[in-house]
């Protein structure tokens, strides 16, 4: 073979493109009933953007982006959607507070694994200029609700605070201080984020260190005071939302614009690629990027991730019935035409045949496109004001009178 796609993407047609086209816009007229208003940003935007809002040292901007240089500016095909969001809500002057919906392929260089591809599909919403704990609860109820409407089952909620800058700053040397007798036991990439991106750590995949983080301090405990009564409405609300969480002080995120509230929603068929849909606050970063301060928080959902761990669960696709037209001669081509009309009126496919084609061949047509139905329309049915129409499953063929034909659809099934 001589081209084949790059590694981590994939080609979708048929059935699976179906399932993610039906799940997009199951998303954009669910959230559009929750105020949400669909916004589209490029697919790639400078990578200072994204170096600025994701974080230096993050895995994102030091290995899994893809970026390439255009008349001397270095632009980056957006790892995530939440900056871009944001970047556009201050450039065109978005009055806030705004509830926006995004949908759309992000790239990130990663091992491909199951449900983790390169280019992928994420839906998330942002709620940007409110920063009351209800808005957290509603938003987690909201992606929850989503879930509900799916039908997706086995879905754990967990929930974490990682605090504000301040609080950080010093639960960091309570870290340190904890840590310094395990200088050795830790593996080499988190002694690196501590130095960068600290709470990272938490996230780690070693089982050594994961013993160690186990026991050790953690930032839900050392919160300040604004930030541990935002958390505990977070949680009250939640219980008012009727929504199980579960406290997960080991939940950080990987990207260094949260604050406060975290949390992820888990699949149990997944393993380790479990999380399906994650969020939180992130209330420095509008200011970060150059706009007012302005409180902020949002979600993103793997679409492909959601697709591959519920197979069954979601609802099927309904294929409508598909029909082929074989018109037996250029002269009975306008009423074939005209018949056609009526068959994607009642929301059917339809396929018409080459009319300078025998019947045999147009029959063998009509197999290669699956056609349930074939209708014959030549000399005979246009003397007679009738169609010829087989069906392909049964074999049964019958002659049905032109003015009975839309009677005939509505009991097409
Ligand atoms: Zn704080
Ligand atoms: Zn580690």
């Amino acid at each position: 073979m001589k081209y084949q796609k790059p590694k981590g993407t994939r080609d979708l047609f048929g059935k699976e493109l179906k399932r993610i086209e039906s799940l997009c816009s199951s998303a954009r007229d669910f959230f559009a009933r929750y105020g949400y208003e669909e916004i589209r940003t490029p697919t790639f935007e400078h990578a200072d953007l994204f170096i600025r809002s994701i974080g230096a040292h993050t895995d994102i901007v030091e290995k899994e982006n893809y970026t390439f240089e255009i008349d001397k500016r270095t632009l980056m095909l957006r790892p995530e959607g939440t900056a871009s969001t944001l970047r556009a809500l201050i450039e065109n002057r978005v009055p806030l507070p705004a509830r926006l919906l995004y949908i759309g392929a992000m790239f990130r260089k990663e091992k491909p694994q199951k449900g983790r591809f390169r280019e992928f599909i994420q839906v998330g919403t942002e709620l940007i200029g409110e920063g009351a704990p209800f808005y957290d609860a509603e938003m987690i109820f909201q992606g929850k609700k989503f879930m509900d409407f799916l039908q997706a089952r086995q879905i754990r909620v967990e929930l974490n605070s990682i605090g504000c800058p301040e609080c950080r700053a010093d639960f960091k040397k309570t870290l340190r201080a904890y840590l310094e007798e395990f200088e050795n036991a830790i593996c080499a990439d988190c002694k690196r984020r501590l130095d960068k991106n600290f709470l990272r750590i938490f996230d780690c995949k070693n089982a050594r260190c994961q013993e160690i983080y186990d026991s050790a301090p953690k930032i839900t405990d050392s919160l300040c005071e604004d930030c541990n009564a935002h958390y505990h409405q977070v949680k009250s609300f939640l219980k008012v939302f009727d929504v199980e969480f579960h406290e997960n002080k080991k939940l950080v995120r990987g990207l260094d614009y949260y604050t406060r509230t975290v949390f992820e929603f888990k699949h149990g068929s997944l393993g380790s690629q479990d999380t399906i849909l994650a969020g939180g606050r992130y209330d420095i970063l509008m200011k970060e990027l150059g706009g007012q301060d302005t409180p902020a928080l949002g979600w993103a959902m793997g679409v492909d991730r959601l697709l591959i761990a519920m197979p069954d669960e979601l609802p099927p696709i309904q294929d409508p019935k598909r029909f082929f037209i074989a018109v037996m001669g250029e002269t009975y081509l306008n009423q074939g035409l005209e018949l056609r009309n009526t068959i994607l009126e009642h929301n059917f496919v339809c396929i018409i045949g080459n009319p300078c084609e025998n019947i045999k061949k147009q029959f063998k047509d009509a197999n290669r496109q699956k056609a349930e139905y074939v209708i014959v329309y030549g000399e005979n049915e246009a003397e007679q004001g009738i169609y010829t129409v087989k069906n392909m499953t049964t074999g049964v063929q019958e002659l049905i009178a032109r003015d009975n034909f839309p009677a005939f659809l509505k009991g097409v099934k």
